[in-house]
């Protein structure tokens, strides 16, 4: 049984409205039995019309069906691979309201997005968050979206876990680097590894499936990703680990960061036995099952083996700029568009301009010769 809650009324039939509707039963009639894949669809390869719903497709033919929104650039760690210490965040004045995140979500859905996740910053520390999630969730109960999800450090979700799972939502990503509450403390700089596990309780309890994601780096947690991996498997967790993007300045040098996964593999290997696998979860990881375990162990390498080909994903952030890579500068505004009108029309036509600029991939190298950061922004903003 899925909690819904509603900002307004989610369909209104005024002004564009038949046309919208039109659109989308016409959608919904191409989206059956066409023979191009379990899933594309007709929909999914014309262009839309600009300013109306439609399904989003990039110039290279990769349809865009993933919003990961970042609700608040704001955290309660500081975990050195994503913050400096000292960390300026955006003034509070610039933020989006729930209402006008909801909106725009809700335009991606009419957009033919299907999943929604929700990031940060620590999307759980954002006030009233719980609203906007109950909100989105009537999406799910139309059947327009598939999943509702979202990337927490865990800080907060004994308190949520509950409400979380009411309003929809089947499973999360904790992000967790290291079980040694001394190194935890270290990486995290203001983290407390008891509440993050008694988070993971939390969730569990309540019925949430939990991925744990670890950033594997250097000289810190290379001998903790072993017994992580066992004790995530013999909880029933999948575990994917990361490598470290040079997004932001942080006040370390992210050679000294970087441990390419290709080495933290073979040394897993030398203990366990890794069978490559198909599955995927409509992310960049690449799976393996570990036989002695039983899990699954994914693997993210933007720099050694970049996976953008098959990008489906877009990135907003709680002022309203859309990055349509975590990699490049490119973005576009739909604050500005939103306020200008209470249709949705120029906020559609915005979205369409903004999928036509999807860049081919991101170029991420860490080296002895680059001494910036591949974007100025850090993950906490665009949204990891
Ligand atoms: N605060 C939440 C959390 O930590 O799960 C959500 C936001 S955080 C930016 C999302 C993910 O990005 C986390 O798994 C984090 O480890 C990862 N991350 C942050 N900065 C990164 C970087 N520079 N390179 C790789 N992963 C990074
Ligand atoms: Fe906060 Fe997540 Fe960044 Fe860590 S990785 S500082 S928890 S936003």
């Amino acid at each position: 049984m899925v909690r819904a809650f509603c900002f307004s009324a989610p369909v209104s039939v005024s002004g564009g409205g038949f046309l919208r509707i039109f659109l989308y039963i016409l959608d919904m009639i191409t989206d059956l039995g066409d023979g191009l894949g379990p899933e594309m669809s007709l929909a999914d390869t014309a262009p839309a019309v600009a300013g109306t719903p439609g399904k989003l497709v990039d110039p290279f033919q990769r349809a865009i069906t993933y919003l990961r929104v970042s609700v608040t650039d704001r955290c309660d760690f500081r975990c050195v691979y994503c913050m400096s210490e000292h960390m300026a965040f955006l003034p509070k004045a610039d933020l989006l309201t729930l209402e006008e995140l909801d909106r725009l979500c809700s335009a991606f859905v009419a957009k033919g997005v299907t999943k929604l996740r929700l990031t940060g910053g620590e999307p759980l520390v954002r006030r009233g968050i719980m609203t906007l999630v109950a909100s989105l969730s009537r999406h799910l109960a139309t059947g327009a979206l598939q999943e509702l999800t979202l990337t927490t450090n865990g800080s907060q979700l004994a308190k949520y876990a509950n409400d979380l799972k009411s309003y929809g939502v089947e499973r999360i990503n904790v992000s967790l680097d290291t079980l040694d509450p001394d190194k935890f403390r270290a990486v995290t700089r203001w983290g407390d590894l008891d509440k993050v596990l008694a988070g993971i309780d939390a969730a569990q309890a309540a019925g949430l499936k939990v991925k744990l994601n670890a950033v594997a780096l250097k000289g810190v947690n290379e001998d903790d990703l072993a017994p992580m991996m066992e004790w995530a498997h013999g909880r029933g967790m999948d575990m994917t680990v990361i490598e470290v993007m040079p997004l932001g300045d942080v006040d370390a040098s992210r050679l000294d960061q970087y441990l390419p996964l290709s080495m933290v593999r073979a040394r897993l290997a030398e203990r366990f036995t890794l069978e490559d696998i198909d599955y995927r979860t409509g992310g960049p990881a690449r799976y393996v099952r570990v036989a002695e375990t039983g899990g699954r162990l994914g693997f993210i390498t933007p720099l050694t083996h970049n996976f953008c080909e098959s990008c489906n994903r877009v990135r907003l952030t709680c002022t309203g700029t859309l990055y349509m890579c975590l990699g490049q500068e490119d973005a576009a505004d739909l604050r500005a568009p939103l306020r200008r009108s209470e249709s949705d029309d120029a906020v559609y036509a915005a979205i369409d301009d903004a999928i036509l600029r999807k860049p081919k991939g991101h170029d991420f190298v860490i080296d002895r010769r680059r001494h910036r950061p591949a974007v100025s922004r850090h993950m906490s903003v665009t949204g990891g």
